[in-house]
Protein backbone atom coordinates (compact mmCIF):
# COMPACT_ATOMS: atom_id res chain seq x y z
CA UNK A 1 0.00 0.00 0.00
CA UNK A 2 1.57 3.29 -0.68
CA UNK A 3 1.41 6.48 0.67
CA UNK A 4 1.71 10.39 -0.52
CA UNK A 5 5.43 11.83 1.19
CA UNK A 6 6.09 15.43 1.22
CA UNK A 7 9.35 16.18 0.13
CA UNK A 8 11.65 19.16 -1.94
CA UNK A 9 13.07 18.71 -4.94
CA UNK A 10 17.07 19.42 -5.21
CA UNK A 11 17.34 19.74 -9.01
CA UNK A 12 18.27 23.68 -8.29
CA UNK A 13 18.87 25.78 -5.61
CA UNK A 14 14.91 26.96 -4.95
CA UNK A 15 14.23 23.08 -3.36
CA UNK A 16 10.13 23.38 -4.49
CA UNK A 17 8.15 21.16 -2.53
CA UNK A 18 7.08 17.90 -3.63
CA UNK A 19 4.57 15.03 -3.34
CA UNK A 20 5.69 11.90 -3.97
CA UNK A 21 3.30 8.61 -3.72
CA UNK A 22 6.06 5.95 -2.61
CA UNK A 23 4.63 2.19 -3.07
CA UNK A 24 7.20 -0.26 -1.80
CA UNK A 25 10.47 1.87 -1.01
CA UNK A 26 9.68 3.70 -5.10
CA UNK A 27 8.18 6.70 -5.78
CA UNK A 28 6.06 6.34 -9.03
CA UNK A 29 3.92 9.38 -8.94
CA UNK A 30 5.39 13.28 -8.35
CA UNK A 31 3.08 16.68 -7.69
CA UNK A 32 3.90 20.17 -6.94
CA UNK A 33 3.17 20.76 -2.85
CA UNK A 34 0.30 23.16 -2.73
CA UNK A 35 1.21 23.34 1.23
CA UNK A 36 4.89 24.26 0.64
CA UNK A 37 4.92 27.47 2.51
CA UNK A 38 7.93 28.54 -0.41
CA UNK A 39 6.62 27.31 -3.70
CA UNK A 40 3.25 27.08 -2.76
CA UNK A 41 2.08 24.84 -5.76
CA UNK A 42 5.06 25.28 -7.63
CA UNK A 43 6.92 23.06 -9.88
CA UNK A 44 9.23 22.90 -13.32
CA UNK A 45 9.29 20.47 -15.29
CA UNK A 46 12.45 19.35 -13.93
CA UNK A 47 11.10 18.71 -10.56
CA UNK A 48 8.39 17.04 -12.22
CA UNK A 49 10.61 14.70 -13.83
CA UNK A 50 12.15 14.16 -10.98
CA UNK A 51 11.34 10.11 -11.19
CA UNK A 52 13.79 10.32 -14.57
CA UNK A 53 16.80 11.75 -12.51
CA UNK A 54 15.87 9.47 -9.11
CA UNK A 55 15.92 6.11 -11.30
CA UNK A 56 17.81 6.50 -14.54
CA UNK A 57 18.78 3.56 -16.57
CA UNK A 58 22.35 2.72 -15.18
CA UNK A 59 22.40 4.32 -12.02
CA UNK A 60 24.90 2.91 -9.81
CA UNK A 61 23.64 1.71 -6.66
CA UNK A 62 26.76 0.64 -4.55
CA UNK A 63 30.42 1.62 -4.70
CA UNK A 64 32.70 0.32 -7.69
CA UNK A 65 36.05 -0.23 -7.82
CA UNK A 66 38.44 -0.55 -10.75
CA UNK A 67 40.68 -3.67 -10.35
CA UNK A 68 42.57 -3.88 -13.40
CA UNK A 69 40.54 -3.54 -16.72
CA UNK A 70 37.23 -3.74 -14.58
CA UNK A 71 34.80 -2.23 -11.72
CA UNK A 72 33.90 -4.53 -9.12
CA UNK A 73 31.59 -3.94 -6.51
CA UNK A 74 32.41 -3.57 -2.81
CA UNK A 75 31.10 -2.55 0.46
CA UNK A 76 30.15 1.17 1.47
CA UNK A 77 31.75 0.84 4.67
CA UNK A 78 34.86 -1.09 2.50
CA UNK A 79 34.77 2.36 -0.04
CA UNK A 80 34.79 4.71 2.59
CA UNK A 81 37.72 3.38 4.85
CA UNK A 82 39.97 2.89 1.29
CA UNK A 83 39.22 6.46 0.40
CA UNK A 84 39.72 8.22 3.86
CA UNK A 85 42.90 5.76 4.25
CA UNK A 86 44.40 7.23 0.79
CA UNK A 87 43.24 10.77 1.43
CA UNK A 88 44.95 10.97 4.45
CA UNK A 89 48.05 9.29 3.26
CA UNK A 90 47.80 11.46 0.33
CA UNK A 91 48.24 14.49 2.78
CA UNK A 92 50.46 12.99 5.28
CA UNK A 93 52.83 12.78 2.51
CA UNK A 94 52.37 15.93 0.11
CA UNK A 95 50.49 18.23 2.03
CA UNK A 96 46.80 19.65 1.92
CA UNK A 97 47.51 21.23 -0.76
CA UNK A 98 47.71 18.01 -3.01
CA UNK A 99 43.75 17.55 -1.77
CA UNK A 100 40.90 19.71 -3.72
CA UNK A 101 37.20 19.67 -3.74
CA UNK A 102 35.28 19.52 -7.01
CA UNK A 103 31.06 20.06 -6.68
CA UNK A 104 29.01 22.25 -4.78
CA UNK A 105 27.22 23.48 -8.00
CA UNK A 106 25.14 22.71 -10.72
CA UNK A 107 22.15 20.07 -10.31
CA UNK A 108 21.42 19.65 -6.82
CA UNK A 109 25.22 19.69 -6.12
CA UNK A 110 24.29 22.81 -3.37
CA UNK A 111 23.31 20.40 -1.23
CA UNK A 112 26.77 18.71 -0.66
CA UNK A 113 28.40 21.86 -0.50
CA UNK A 114 28.06 22.23 3.42
CA UNK A 115 29.86 18.71 3.46
CA UNK A 116 32.68 19.10 1.19
CA UNK A 117 33.98 21.93 2.27
CA UNK A 118 33.78 20.66 6.01
CA UNK A 119 35.84 17.61 4.97
CA UNK A 120 38.50 20.21 2.79
CA UNK A 121 38.60 22.09 5.86
CA UNK A 122 39.02 19.23 7.67
CA UNK A 123 42.35 18.11 5.91
CA UNK A 124 43.05 21.71 6.15
CA UNK A 125 43.11 22.43 2.19
CA UNK A 126 41.70 25.59 0.95
CA UNK A 127 41.24 24.43 -3.29
CA UNK A 128 37.70 24.51 -3.63
CA UNK A 129 36.61 24.21 -7.25
CA UNK A 130 33.17 24.93 -8.78
CA UNK A 131 31.13 25.56 -11.97
CA UNK A 132 29.99 28.52 -9.92
CA UNK A 133 33.49 30.19 -9.61
CA UNK A 134 33.27 30.51 -13.48
CA UNK A 135 29.90 32.44 -13.24
CA UNK A 136 30.32 34.01 -10.00
CA UNK A 137 33.92 34.53 -9.20
CA UNK A 138 33.50 38.20 -9.64
CA UNK A 139 30.32 39.06 -8.10
CA UNK A 140 31.83 37.44 -4.86
CA UNK A 141 34.50 39.30 -5.15
CA UNK A 142 33.02 42.42 -5.30
CA UNK A 143 30.47 41.35 -2.71
CA UNK A 144 33.04 40.62 0.00
CA UNK A 145 34.42 44.24 -0.86
CA UNK A 146 31.49 46.01 -0.27
CA UNK A 147 29.67 44.13 2.29
CA UNK A 148 32.72 42.89 4.14
CA UNK A 149 32.20 38.89 3.24
CA UNK A 150 31.79 37.14 -0.34
CA UNK A 151 29.47 34.92 0.90
CA UNK A 152 27.09 37.96 1.74
CA UNK A 153 25.20 38.28 -1.27
CA UNK A 154 22.48 40.46 -1.38
CA UNK A 155 19.26 38.97 -2.79
CA UNK A 156 16.15 40.85 -3.63
CA UNK A 157 13.12 41.01 -1.11
CA UNK A 158 10.92 40.95 -4.09
CA UNK A 159 7.49 40.67 -2.24
CA UNK A 160 7.35 43.96 -0.89
CA UNK A 161 9.19 45.62 -3.96
CA UNK A 162 7.57 48.10 -5.49
CA UNK A 163 9.58 47.37 -8.83
CA UNK A 164 11.91 44.29 -9.76
CA UNK A 165 14.84 45.33 -11.79
CA UNK A 166 16.20 42.11 -13.68
CA UNK A 167 19.72 42.92 -15.13
CA UNK A 168 20.70 40.11 -17.34
CA UNK A 169 18.32 37.93 -16.05
CA UNK A 170 15.71 35.88 -18.06
CA UNK A 171 14.09 34.75 -14.78
CA UNK A 172 10.94 33.21 -16.64
CA UNK A 173 13.73 30.52 -18.03
CA UNK A 174 16.11 30.56 -15.80
CA UNK A 175 14.00 30.66 -12.12
CA UNK A 176 16.82 31.69 -9.21
CA UNK A 177 14.01 32.61 -6.74
CA UNK A 178 10.80 30.64 -5.84
CA UNK A 179 7.77 30.50 -8.17
CA UNK A 180 10.26 32.84 -10.49
CA UNK A 181 7.72 32.89 -13.50
CA UNK A 182 4.43 33.21 -11.30
CA UNK A 183 5.87 36.11 -8.98
CA UNK A 184 7.47 37.76 -12.46
CA UNK A 185 4.26 37.82 -14.37
CA UNK A 186 2.33 38.89 -11.08
CA UNK A 187 4.75 42.04 -10.31
CA UNK A 188 4.46 42.96 -14.62
CA UNK A 189 0.78 42.64 -14.42
CA UNK A 190 0.32 44.41 -11.14
CA UNK A 191 -0.92 48.05 -12.14
CA UNK A 192 1.09 48.85 -8.97
CA UNK A 193 4.51 47.73 -9.40
CA UNK A 194 6.84 47.60 -12.27
CA UNK A 195 8.97 44.85 -13.61
CA UNK A 196 12.14 45.90 -15.22
CA UNK A 197 14.56 44.25 -17.57
CA UNK A 198 18.18 45.56 -18.87
CA UNK A 199 19.06 43.29 -21.01
CA UNK A 200 20.18 43.37 -24.57
CA UNK A 201 17.63 40.50 -26.27
CA UNK A 202 13.91 40.37 -25.85
CA UNK A 203 14.31 37.44 -23.43
CA UNK A 204 11.35 35.45 -22.22
CA UNK A 205 11.17 37.64 -19.23
CA UNK A 206 11.76 40.83 -21.21
CA UNK A 207 9.02 40.42 -23.16
CA UNK A 208 6.62 40.43 -20.46
CA UNK A 209 8.47 43.53 -19.13
CA UNK A 210 6.86 46.49 -18.00
CA UNK A 211 9.97 48.64 -18.98
CA UNK A 212 12.43 46.99 -20.95
CA UNK A 213 16.18 48.80 -21.89
CA UNK A 214 17.83 46.71 -24.73
CA UNK A 215 21.26 48.41 -24.38
CA UNK A 216 23.96 47.19 -26.74
CA UNK A 217 25.77 43.95 -26.07
CA UNK A 218 28.50 44.57 -22.83
CA UNK A 219 27.63 48.10 -22.04
CA UNK A 220 26.26 47.76 -19.02
CA UNK A 221 29.20 49.04 -16.77
CA UNK A 222 28.55 51.85 -19.02
CA UNK A 223 25.30 52.26 -18.16
CA UNK A 224 25.72 52.07 -14.77
CA UNK A 225 28.18 54.84 -14.18
CA UNK A 226 25.87 57.15 -16.44
CA UNK A 227 22.49 56.40 -14.35
CA UNK A 228 24.68 56.69 -10.76
CA UNK A 229 26.02 60.19 -12.25
CA UNK A 230 22.56 61.42 -13.56
CA UNK A 231 21.19 60.51 -9.91
CA UNK A 232 23.99 62.26 -8.50
CA UNK A 233 23.96 65.56 -10.74
CA UNK A 234 20.15 65.56 -10.36
CA UNK A 235 20.78 65.45 -6.76
CA UNK A 236 18.26 62.43 -6.12
CA UNK A 237 20.70 59.84 -4.25
CA UNK A 238 19.76 58.68 -0.60
CA UNK A 239 21.52 60.91 1.47
CA UNK A 240 20.55 59.91 4.76
CA UNK A 241 21.20 56.07 4.04
CA UNK A 242 24.69 57.34 2.24
CA UNK A 243 25.93 59.35 5.44
CA UNK A 244 24.20 56.78 8.10
CA UNK A 245 25.24 53.27 6.19
CA UNK A 246 28.27 53.45 3.73
CA UNK A 247 32.19 54.51 4.96
CA UNK A 248 34.53 56.19 1.98
CA UNK A 249 31.34 57.62 0.28
CA UNK A 250 33.16 60.84 -0.28
CA UNK A 251 36.42 58.84 -2.05
CA UNK A 252 33.77 57.00 -4.34
CA UNK A 253 31.95 59.82 -5.24
CA UNK A 254 34.11 62.12 -7.83
CA UNK A 255 34.30 59.07 -10.23
CA UNK A 256 30.82 60.29 -11.09
CA UNK A 257 31.31 63.93 -11.15
CA UNK A 258 31.74 65.63 -14.92
CA UNK A 259 30.95 62.35 -16.40
CA UNK A 260 29.60 62.92 -19.79
CA UNK A 261 26.31 60.25 -19.61
CA UNK A 262 24.47 61.39 -23.01
CA UNK A 263 27.73 60.08 -24.63
CA UNK A 264 27.92 57.08 -22.61
CA UNK A 265 24.25 56.09 -23.61
CA UNK A 266 24.95 56.70 -27.15
CA UNK A 267 27.47 54.01 -26.47
CA UNK A 268 24.48 51.80 -24.95
CA UNK A 269 21.89 52.54 -27.47
CA UNK A 270 19.80 54.26 -25.02
CA UNK A 271 17.92 57.41 -25.07
CA UNK A 272 18.63 59.60 -21.98
CA UNK A 273 15.07 60.40 -20.86
CA UNK A 274 14.29 56.39 -21.31
CA UNK A 275 17.25 56.26 -18.59
CA UNK A 276 16.36 59.39 -16.79
CA UNK A 277 12.91 57.90 -16.04
CA UNK A 278 14.13 55.10 -14.83
CA UNK A 279 16.66 57.02 -12.59
CA UNK A 280 13.86 58.73 -11.30
CA UNK A 281 11.62 55.36 -10.40
CA UNK A 282 15.05 54.37 -8.60
CA UNK A 283 15.30 56.99 -6.53
CA UNK A 284 11.36 57.40 -5.37
CA UNK A 285 10.14 53.53 -5.40
CA UNK A 286 11.29 50.26 -3.58
CA UNK A 287 13.22 48.30 -5.55
CA UNK A 288 15.28 45.39 -5.93
CA UNK A 289 17.64 43.94 -8.51
CA UNK A 290 18.04 40.74 -9.85
CA UNK A 291 21.44 40.39 -11.50
CA UNK A 292 22.60 37.40 -13.64
CA UNK A 293 24.35 35.91 -15.48
CA UNK A 294 23.46 37.58 -18.51
CA UNK A 295 26.33 40.85 -17.13
CA UNK A 296 28.28 38.18 -13.99
CA UNK A 297 29.39 36.18 -17.97
CA UNK A 298 29.22 39.68 -19.99
CA UNK A 299 32.15 41.66 -20.83
CA UNK A 300 33.43 43.94 -17.50
CA UNK A 301 31.76 41.16 -15.46
CA UNK A 302 33.16 42.32 -11.80
CA UNK A 303 32.90 45.96 -12.89
CA UNK A 304 29.03 45.71 -13.82
CA UNK A 305 28.63 43.75 -10.25
CA UNK A 306 31.08 46.46 -8.37
CA UNK A 307 28.90 49.45 -9.92
CA UNK A 308 25.28 47.78 -9.55
CA UNK A 309 26.69 47.75 -6.15
CA UNK A 310 26.92 51.26 -5.92
CA UNK A 311 23.99 52.33 -7.86
CA UNK A 312 21.90 50.40 -5.14
CA UNK A 313 23.55 51.99 -2.62
CA UNK A 314 22.97 55.44 -3.85
CA UNK A 315 19.44 54.41 -3.93
CA UNK A 316 19.78 53.16 -0.81
CA UNK A 317 18.27 49.45 -1.17
CA UNK A 318 20.47 47.71 0.70
CA UNK A 319 19.60 45.71 3.69
CA UNK A 320 16.01 48.03 3.37
CA UNK A 321 12.52 46.32 3.14
CA UNK A 322 11.51 45.96 -0.15
CA UNK A 323 15.12 46.08 -1.53
CA UNK A 324 18.09 43.89 -1.32
CA UNK A 325 18.74 41.57 1.82
CA UNK A 326 21.48 39.86 2.38
CA UNK A 327 20.01 36.30 3.85
CA UNK A 328 21.69 34.07 6.97
CA UNK A 329 22.91 30.85 5.32
CA UNK A 330 22.45 27.55 7.35
CA UNK A 331 25.13 25.48 4.62
CA UNK A 332 27.44 27.94 3.16
CA UNK A 333 28.66 27.24 -0.25
CA UNK A 334 31.21 28.69 -0.26
CA UNK A 335 33.53 30.55 1.64
CA UNK A 336 35.54 34.46 2.48
CA UNK A 337 38.37 34.51 0.53
CA UNK A 338 40.07 37.78 0.55
CA UNK A 339 42.95 37.94 -1.38
CA UNK A 340 44.87 40.35 1.18
CA UNK A 341 44.98 37.92 3.83
CA UNK A 342 48.66 36.13 3.31
CA UNK A 343 46.92 33.28 4.12
CA UNK A 344 44.26 32.79 1.05
CA UNK A 345 45.54 30.63 -1.41
CA UNK A 346 45.54 31.56 -4.71
CA UNK A 347 45.29 29.41 -7.98
CA UNK A 348 48.45 27.63 -8.82
CA UNK A 349 47.85 28.17 -12.57
CA UNK A 350 47.39 31.75 -12.98
CA UNK A 351 48.02 33.05 -9.69
CA UNK A 352 44.46 34.77 -9.14
CA UNK A 353 42.96 35.01 -5.90
CA UNK A 354 39.55 32.96 -5.45
CA UNK A 355 36.21 34.21 -5.40
CA UNK A 356 33.59 32.89 -2.56
CA UNK A 357 36.43 30.26 -2.04
CA UNK A 358 36.10 29.00 -5.39
CA UNK A 359 39.65 28.63 -7.05
CA UNK A 360 38.66 28.59 -10.56
CA UNK A 361 38.29 32.59 -10.89
CA UNK A 362 39.37 33.45 -14.47
CA UNK A 363 37.75 37.05 -14.03
CA UNK A 364 38.71 38.72 -10.72
S1 LIG B 1 12.55 25.34 -9.87
FE1 LIG B 1 12.34 23.27 -10.75
S2 LIG B 1 14.38 22.33 -10.52
FE2 LIG B 1 14.31 24.09 -9.15
S3 LIG B 1 13.65 23.22 -7.18
FE3 LIG B 1 11.79 23.96 -8.24
S4 LIG B 1 11.02 22.18 -9.29
FE4 LIG B 1 13.15 21.72 -8.75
Amino acid sequence: MGQWHHTGCVLCAQNCGLKVWVENGQMTKVLPDKENPRSQGYACRKGLSVLYHQYPKGRLTHPLKRVNTRFEPLSWDQALTEIAGKMKAVVGESGPRSLAYMGGSSQGGHMEAGFGLGLLRGMGSQYYYSSAGQEFSGHWWVTGRVFGKQYNIAIPDEHRSQMLVAWGWNGIESHQMPRAPKVLKDISKDPGRLLVVVDPRKSETAAIANIHLALRPGTDALLMKAMIAMILDKGWEATDYLKDRLKDWEAVRPWFREFDAEAALRVCGLTPDTVLHLCRLMTTQKWSVHPDLGIYMGRHSTLNSYFLHILGAVCGIFQTPGGNMIPPMVMPMGFHADERNPKTWKNRGHGHAPGGGRVLSPQP
